[in-house]
């Protein structure tokens, strides 16, 4: 990996340094291509240090095709199954990365999430790869070339390559480098592009829950979330903000602003039958307590008398208890948006872009790869897995 050299033609241009950009690096590498990757940030893979709490959560097990969100919802699996996580499993084991399955087949670097990006740079390293980071695109110019101006320390200079990788990501956590250079990239050669919004990102309180629930922040309780069909099963946390946890950012890829939520507290027991079979003397508080945090039985039962009997519950009474803990309907007064929002729904049309190999159907040798394209995946993996698919396709056809 030259980190500078003196000459500015390239088979290959790829802008981003992320995961997308640096597979795709990787993969036009192994064919001999002689590469430029090119980044606005400092460092390269900044989201890769920041993810998975600090590990990496690289690929999964279950890379199944209902575990991504898109317009489309063909255009993904091409190359899903050209570069599997199997493929990236053999990599990594090749190169000793130490790592294990947390849950669910979710797979973490072992250590830390540096790691992870020190094996992209020895996959790197011995190819014909540059990697120019602090560097802007201000200008791309297609003639019979791509001609590229870049920008470093408000010193500018032309660059040109036969082929054009845009790796450039989404709109999510803007102090990481993110920008929406890449939708810019698509105007340009005619590409339409779908609304963005947040996507696994923890949702706010509307005005009235606010006052009486953010006294639960820190509170984590198992449950199941649903809205049009889809549900997730996974720990609920409450915030000072709002809603957040795993089953949390997984639903919010589903939710559209102003919509409500169902929330079930208590999804293995159907709890009026489950109270039936508690000792009918003891107090409905005490009962209670053995399901759920002392503050949640204390906040969310708020409008009943704790120190009644279970057994003075009226059906009425029973009814209602079922209705708060099975069907909580949820209205979130929106989401935190790309300030802490994992991924970007939407973005690129997929339509415009050929699923086999990512070039772009409106400008030969142009392709897209990563979030930037409108293909969201799931928590747990399935994102990363994304960008190393797709720029390990993109790679092999540039
Ligand atoms: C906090 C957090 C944790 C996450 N954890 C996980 C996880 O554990 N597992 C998982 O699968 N996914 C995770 N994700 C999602 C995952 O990080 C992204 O889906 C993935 O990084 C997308 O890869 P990408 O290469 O397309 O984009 P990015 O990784 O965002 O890379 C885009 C690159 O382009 C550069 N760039 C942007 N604009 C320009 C420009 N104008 N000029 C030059 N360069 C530019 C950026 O600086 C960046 O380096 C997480 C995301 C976040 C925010």
């Amino acid at each position: 990996m030259n980190i500078q050299n003196n000459s500015n033609n390239f088979d290959c241009i790829i802008i981003g340094a992320g995961a997308a950009g640096l597979f795709a690096a990787y993969s036009a590498g192994t064919r001999g291509k002689k590469v430029l990757v090119v980044d606005h940030a400092n460092k390269i893979g900044k989201k890769i240090l920041m993810s998975g709490g600090g590990r990496c959560n690289f690929t999964n097990y279950y890379i199944e095709h209902d575990r991504y969100l898109s317009k489309n919802p063909h255009f993904f699996k091409s190359a899903l199954a050209q570069f599997t996580q199997w493929n990236l499993l053999d990599l990594v084991t090749e190169h000793g990365l130490e790592h294990y399955e947390k849950e669910l087949g979710q797979l973490f670097c072992q250590h830390k999430s540096s790691d992870f990006l020190d094996f992209l740079k020895a996959l790197i390293q011995p190819l014909d790869v540059e990697i120019r980071t602090s560097t802007s695109v201000t200008k791309i110019q297609k003639n019979k070339l791509f001609n590229l101006t870049l920008s470093v320390n408000d010193k500018t200079y032309s660059t040109s390559s036969s082929s054009l990788i845009v790796a450039t990501g989404g709109l999510s956590i803007p102090t990481m480098g993110a920008t929406g250079f890449g939708y810019e990239v698509a105007k340009q050669f005619g590409h339409p592009l779908l609304p963005t919004r947040a996507g696994l990102v923890p949702f706010t309180w509307n005005n009235k829950d606010k006052e009486r629930l953010s006294a639960l922040s820190g509170t984590a309780i198992p449950s199941v979330i649903s809205i049009h069909n889809q549900s997730f099963s996974h720990q609920i946390l409450f915030t000072h903000r709002g809603l957040s946890g795993p089953a949390v950012l997984q639903i919010s890829n589903y939710w559209n602003e102003g919509e409500s939520l169902d929330i079930d507290f208590l999804p293995e027991h159907r709890l009026s039958q489950w109270l039936a079979d508690q000792s009918s003397q003891k107090s409905l508080g005490t009962v209670l307590k053995l399901l759920w945090p002392n503050k949640f039985v204390q906040i969310w039962f708020d409008q009943f008398d704790l120190t009644m009997q279970v057994a003075q519950l009226s059906n009425a009474q029973l009814h209602e208890l079922d209705q708060m803990v099975h069907h909580w309907v949820f209205k979130p007064g929106g989401t935190e948006g790309y300030r802490t929002a994992e991924v970007t729904l939407g973005g690129v049309d997929c339509d415009e872009v050929s699923s086999k190999t990512l070039e772009s159907k409106k400008q030969a040798n142009l392709y897209f790869v990563g979030e930037v394209l409108d293909v969201t995946g799931h928590l747990g993996g399935f994102n990363f897995q994304w960008a190393f698919s797709s720029g390990f396709v993109a790679g092999q056809n540039c």
